[in-house]
């Protein structure tokens, strides 16, 4: 058997041959290939062919302290030649998975009681998912299953996950959702206000509509409540001011778990640890990956709180072992890249720089698209923010989807040298390393602008 490269062959041809890309059209994938990248450094990457970008991304909204970082590197090195692997089920451990489970624990905001890690985003929440149901059966309250997840929420694609998701295109085909799940209006003023409906109001609608959901499912058979702080791939979505705050007022009242997604908005990408340090709310269990290692290693960890962790605690009694878990759960590597991602985030005060860097961000954003004919609304905070394009801003009129506007910015953008994301309504969502710079912000802006420029004649 030789499975030595096909070196007559483009990389190019060898992943059409042989690469299911994710969320890629696989008869576009044919004609295109895929772009190749060979290296990172900071906040830049070089493809195969020898062009530098600007990630305006940071690969998938996870590489918060850049690429290149030798520290992280060295730390799995040492790691995979100390004990490349142990496990922790039967009471077993190794160091890093502790440490790790400390440190997160301690940044992590309202009262965490314990860590327990997987490989995945997705694979956290479908974990959020059993231990809410696990804490409720344990409680006596088997028929409180149900959960409440909104519209354009992206919770991940495994079949619990998948589920919890608000997008057509994970759905589609794919026989999902198949978990009770309730559906919430997307918390998007730009979008959802209705005519004449102030800001205030428009949260005050959503809040009474988790209220009569919950009246008209029955409080008892509610198990939790999932949201991403900002909603990263739906489109950038920043909830109503005092969302959260009377959102978690209606759950705690109901007895219903509130589960926050901070996959994207943890570890510094707002400016403060997590999206709830931001908006100010406790959640009872929150999941996190992406950031926890920069994606230098994969790894998820869903933290619970000392409510649900005193009810698992005391189950165990008749229940022996707690029946959950991976082979890879606190991989040592992984944790080994996360105790040494997190090291840097808090000697740079990574955190600080997202919030101060990303308040010039949010600002030349304002300042260079306010205004602009084809642009409908700026949102953002900290390192995260999006730029949606619009047919009419002034009555917030979307594209037609077919003529993929914001793809087409997009690609112009990667053809300059920059990554940033289409999302629906043709936002262009950015969210990149928290190490940029002010001369790295100016020219993601000179970058994004010229390129809706050059897109003039197909928007009008
Ligand atoms: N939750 C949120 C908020 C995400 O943004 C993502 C991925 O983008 C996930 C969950 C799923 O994570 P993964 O792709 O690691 O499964």
């Amino acid at each position: 058997m030789d499975i030595s490269p096909a070196h007559n062959q483009s990389l190019e041809d060898l992943a059409r041959e042989n690469v299911l890309h994710p969320f890629t059209s696989p008869k576009g994938l044919l004609e295109t290939g895929p772009t190749v990248m060979l290296e990172g450094k900071g906040a830049r990457l070089t493809d195969a062919k020898g062009k530098v970008y600007l990630d305006g991304l940071a690969g998938l909204w996870c590489v918060n302290a850049g690429y290149g970082r030798i520290e992280i590197a060295e730390a799995i090195f040492e790691q995979a030649k100390k004990l490349p692997y142990y496990h922790q089920f039967s009471a077993m451990g190794t160091e890093p998975g502790i440490y790790t489970a400390d440190k997160v624990k301690r940044l992590a905001p309202g009262r965490m009681a314990r860590v327990l890690f997987g490989c995945s985003g997705s694979d956290a929440n479908d974990t959020q998912v059993k231990i809410a149901w696990y804490y409720n059966n344990l409680k006596g309250r088997p028929q409180k299953k149900k959960i409440l997840a909104r519209n354009r929420a992206y919770h991940g694609v495994t079949v619990a996950a998948g589920s919890l998701t608000g997008l057509a295109y994970v759905h589609d085909a794919f026989d999902l959702p198949v978990l009770p799940v309730i559906r919430l209006t997307c918390p998007h003023y730009y979008h959802e206000q209705q005519p004449g409906e102030s800001e205030d109001a428009f949260c005050d609608r959503l809040v009474e509509e988790l209220k009569t959901t919950i009246e008209r499912e029955g409080a008892e058979t509610i198990a939790a409540f999932i949201a991403e702080p900002v909603m990263g791939a739906g489109g950038v979505v920043f909830p109503p001011k005092g969302y959260f705050e009377k959102v978690s007022k209606v759950l705690k009242d109901n007895d219903i778990l509130f589960i926050a997604d901070e996959v994207i908005c943890g570890f510094g990408r707002l400016g403060t640890p997590f999206g709830a340090d931001y908006f100010g709310f406790e959640p009872d269990m929150i999941s996190v990956a992406k950031g926890i290692t920069s994606g230098y290693q994969p790894l998820s960890a869903v933290l619970v709180g000392e409510e649900v962790w005193e009810t698992i605690r005391d189950a165990s009694a008749h229940l022996g072992v707690f029946g959950h878990g991976y082979t890879y759960t606190a991989h040592p590597i992984a944790c080994a890249a996360a105790n040494a991602n997190l090291d840097i985030m808090e000697r740079e005060k990574l955190f600080d720089n997202a919030a101060e860097t990303g308040a010039y961000l949010q600002e030349k954003l304002r300042q260079r698209f306010a205004g602009d004919p084809h642009v409908g609304e700026i949102r953002g905070a900290g390192m995260i923010a999006a730029v949606e394009l619009s047919a009419d801003p002034a009555t917030r009129k979307t594209f037609d989807p077919s003529k993929g506007v914001g793809k087409a910015v997009a690609a112009e953008a990667m053809s300059r040298g920059l990554i940033v994301r289409p999302m629906m309504n043709d936002a262009l969502a950015m969210s990149p390393p928290l190490i940029i710079t002010r001369a790295d912000v100016d020219e993601m802006v000179d970058n994004l602008a010229a390129s809706i420029d050059a897109k003039r004649d197909m928007i009008a």
